[in-house]
């Protein structure tokens, strides 16, 4: 078996691993990062992306991951391509067990391993998630040519997921479960402008109904949330957009996290509940989610691993 030993590891690619790579390196602890199912992270299912400063023109997700990995190892930066499926927080050094079956002995942990797509949980939803089902426009929409589509949900993602599914699908149904949206009232003026969108308000899916060999999707049975009256409406495809549930797993029973999963870090901090310990990014943030706050968290994580190091090793 393998075994790294490294003064820090980072369990997590996205804005939060990356950035706290480049802070850590530069501190010359050596880093090594572990990048996880989906290296580069949620990111690299985006495409534009605006709002991520420093950059004059639109620049895609995919590409700015890339970009923080380069500069992470050009400063540094161990990259393991492996995923964490076991830990051990109780005893110092920290243990973690890689997919590889390498063995990484941490004198510090920085957790920023993100956050998923929530789906409905009905039924009749997973026989058809990949057969019609999606939670990435960026993914397959390109499957969804001149067909009809749906997205559900009301927030920001359910936004970009619809204006990105036009660039393909014939029409774009947005179902919400309420009658305004919660998104940016920037987003909502081009989805309100845009012709290939329209909108069914206060339902909820009930079903998701397939073609004769249930490959493909048909129609979806929506319920209203005022009568309970059924309809339907035809879809050659879903975009389920949500929310998103943190990717805690791992750390279930040894670290504490609030009601909904999420890993809970002192005020002003990133130190989880044990020492030596830091969370960054959308694995402990319910109420940004940004990539850009992500980033700064994982830039606090390292500067307050690199000061626990310096007292504790
Ligand atoms: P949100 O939590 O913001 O929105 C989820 C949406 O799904 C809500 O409209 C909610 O309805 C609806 N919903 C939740 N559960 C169900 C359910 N079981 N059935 C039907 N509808 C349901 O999640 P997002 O993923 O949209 O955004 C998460 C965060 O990321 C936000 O802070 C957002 O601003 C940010 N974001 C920012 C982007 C950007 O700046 N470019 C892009 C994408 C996301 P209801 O409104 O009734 O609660």
């Amino acid at each position: 078996m393998k075994n790294i030993k490294t003064k820090l590891l980072i369990i997590g690619s996205g804005p939060a691993g990356y950035t706290a790579a480049i802070y850590s390196a530069r501190a010359n602890l050596n880093p090594v990062l572990v990048a996880g199912l989906q290296p580069g992270g949620q990111m690299t299912i985006t495409t534009d992306v605006e709002n991520y400063p420093g950059f004059g023109d639109v620049i895609q997700g995919p590409w700015l991951m890339d970009q923080m990995k380069i500069q992470a190892e050009k400063v540094g930066m161990s990259f393991q391509n492996d995923i964490i499926n076991k830990i051990d927080l109780s005893k110092k050094p920290f243990k973690a067990i890689g997919d590889s079956g390498t063995e990484y002995l941490a004198d510090s942990i920085i957790i920023s391993t993100g956050a998923q797509a929530r789906f409905l949980n009905i039924k009749s939803e997973k026989k058809f998630i990949g057969y019609g089902i999606s939670a990435c426009a960026t993914c397959d929409g390109f499957f969804f040519k001149d067909k009809d589509v749906a997205v559900i949900g009301g927030g920001n993602t359910a936004a970009e997921e619809a204006l990105f599914l036009t660039k393909f699908a014939s029409k774009v149904t947005i179902v919400h479960r309420r009658d305004s949206l919660r998104s940016e009232k920037i987003l909502q003026d081009r989805l309100f402008k845009n012709s290939k969108i329209n909108f069914i308000w206060n339902k909820t899916v009930n079903e998701f109904v397939g073609k004769e060999n249930d490959k493909s999707l048909d129609k979806i049975i929506l319920k209203d949330v005022n009568s309970n009256d059924l309809s339907e409406l035809k879809v050659d495809g879903v975009f389920v957009a949500i929310g998103h549930d943190p990717s805690t797993n791992l750390f279930k029973g040894q670290i504490d996290m609030d009601e909904d999963n999420y890993i809970i870090t002192k005020s002003d901090s990133t130190l989880t509940s044990i020492e030596g310990v830091y969370a960054a990014g959308d694995v402990q943030d319910k109420t940004y989610r940004q990539a850009i706050t992500a980033a700064g968290m994982g830039c606090m994580a390292a500067i307050e691993a690199e000061k626990y190091l310096a007292k504790n090793t």
